[in-house]
């Protein structure tokens, strides 16, 4: 006979409801604590800056004092030691300021962890991940066969949308068969990285992707389609699909996504939108019209966690026929004679890459439970409007440039010095931006474009006002 061990302390602690009630309820209070300060005092720092060696090491110090006692002062310095994304001078990446009420069901989700892969480990968010789905591809104007379910990122969400364009649009099975015909993805040569690595991950090399040039706004030339499609056919390519941007990351751009749906129409290919950033403007009565023609595509990956207020990760891959997404990963066969209802929509693992995956829909449905649609548009509409605020109080000031005429709430500017040279005012904005995230009064990145660096804000915070747009461009001037 095998006894087993007993249950240690240790464990016991570490599962006891009573120990989880009075932490939690101190960890609320100190979360709602730093979303005060940071919301209503300007001169705490946004950016936490610290040496990545010294930020090890002191992280391997606090370790040498273990106990429960310190987790409540655990929670602040890790709270201190990290960038603030709800500080109204946050203008960084495309991250968003996620709603405090979505970020609480995180909570609920991580203590439930089901694990979605079948529906048995998550009924209620598998639920709910159709209805988020299904909202959104209504909000595109998708036909009601639409469908689809949520992954972790935008990156991984992309590669699983070219693998299904390979699977539908390929002349051959490479699921099964393996690749003996070299395939190609056409796209803008501003897309996000994600689509060059998901490219050569699939095997198609650096041919197999074939960038179309963009124009001074940093939008697909649509017009080059034909002949980029045509030279990569008398190279052997197969073309097997095109990739619009909405937006591009690096300035926001929309490409001309009705140019590229009839493209792909006329030549039968795959049209996948890369919406990460953008997608959400489908949301925003004013804004859109930047993504006309979204209802066209065949896949659009959509990032809750950049412009729908939800915390990381969560994304959706919108199929316009829900049909579309089982293939993916099947055998040809087993999916050719199955209509969708057959497909088992519900075991979601059958079509994401991932096997366990989080309750991501429901931190979104908390949105949408408490507030609809509205809160979105709300959102998507403020952060925009700051983006076109914040390119006229660049355009008013003759010391600065922008990059282009933003489309949303990404805006690339530099500052101009008359007497320096390209790699002169490179130096000078890229020196500009360091001096200031470390001294923790604002956070923004660059960008280069055209070997030029701009500076570049992505207005997520709806709280951002003019106030602080234009104290950012004075300090970026008084470092001239
Ligand atoms: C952010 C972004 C991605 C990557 O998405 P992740 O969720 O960060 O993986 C892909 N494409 C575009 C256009 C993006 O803006």
């Amino acid at each position: 006979m095998i006894s087993p061990s007993s249950i240690s302390d240790k464990l016991q602690e570490a599962y006891d409801p009573e120990l989880f009630r009075r932490l939690g309820h101190q960890l609320v209070d100190q979360l709602a604590n730093h979303l005060q300060a940071v919301q209503s005092d300007p001169e705490r720092p946004v950016y936490y800056h610290a040496d990545p060696e010294e930020e090890t090491d002191y992280w391997r110090n606090t370790l040498q004092e273990k106990g429960i006692d310190k987790l409540p002062d655990w929670y602040n310095r890790v709270i201190e030691h990290s960038i603030h994304l709800h500080h109204h001078r946050y203008a960084g990446h495309q991250i968003s300021s996620p709603a405090p009420l979505a970020a609480l069901s995180g909570l609920l989700t991580d203590v439930l962890n089901n694990g979605m892969g079948v529906y048995e480990m998550g009924v209620a968010a598998t639920a709910m991940e159709r209805i988020v789905v299904e909202t959104a591809a209504q909000q595109f104007g998708m036909p009601n066969t639409a469908g689809g379910y949520l992954t972790s990122g935008g990156t991984l969400a992309n590669l699983t949308a070219l693998l299904a364009a390979r699977r539908h649009r390929a002349p051959q099975d490479v699921w099964t068969e393996g690749s003996s015909e070299k395939l190609a993805v056409l796209v803008c040569e501003e897309a996000h990285y994600c689509i060059d690595r998901a490219v050569r991950i699939m095997g198609l090399g650096e041919k197999g992707i074939r960038k179309i040039p963009a124009a001074s706004d940093f939008k697909m030339r649509t017009e080059l389609l034909e002949e980029h499609w045509a030279l990569a056919r008398a190279e052997g390519f197969y073309p097997i699909a095109v990739v619009g941007s909405a937006c591009s990351t690096s300035t926001g751009a929309y490409d001309d996504l009705e140019a590229i749906a009839d493209f792909c129409e006329a030549k039968s290919l795959w049209f996948h939108v890369d919406g990460a950033h953008g997608a959400a403007a489908a949301f925003s009565e004013k804004y859109r019209h930047l993504v006309k023609g979204i209802d066209r595509a065949d896949s659009v990956t959509m990032d809750f966690h950049k412009m729908l207020m939800t915390p990381a990760l969560a994304t959706g891959l919108i199929f316009r026929e829900l049909d579309d997404s089982f293939a993916t990963f099947s055998q040809r066969a087993q999916y050719l004679w199955a209509g969708a209802t057959d497909q088992e929509w519900f075991n979601l693992a059958r079509r994401t890459f991932e096997c366990t995956k989080s309750m991501m829909s429901v931190k979104i449905f908390t949105l949408l439970q408490a507030y609809g649609t509205e809160v979105f548009d709300d959102y998507v509409t403020r952060c925009y409007d700051l983006g076109q605020m914040m390119a006229g109080l660049v355009n008013r000031r003759p010391a600065f440039e922008l990059a282009t005429q933003p489309d949303g709430n990404i805006v690339c500017f530099r500052l101009l010095k008359g007497e320096l040279d390209r790699e002169g005012l490179n130096q000078m904005n890229a020196q500009i931006r360091k001096t200031i995230i470390e001294s923790g009064a604002f956070y923004l990145v660059q960008t280069e474009l055209h070997g030029q660096l701009y500076l570049r804000v992505t207005l997520v915070n709806p709280f951002t006002s003019e106030k602080e747009m234009e104290e950012l461009l004075d300090l970026v001037q008084s470092h001239a």
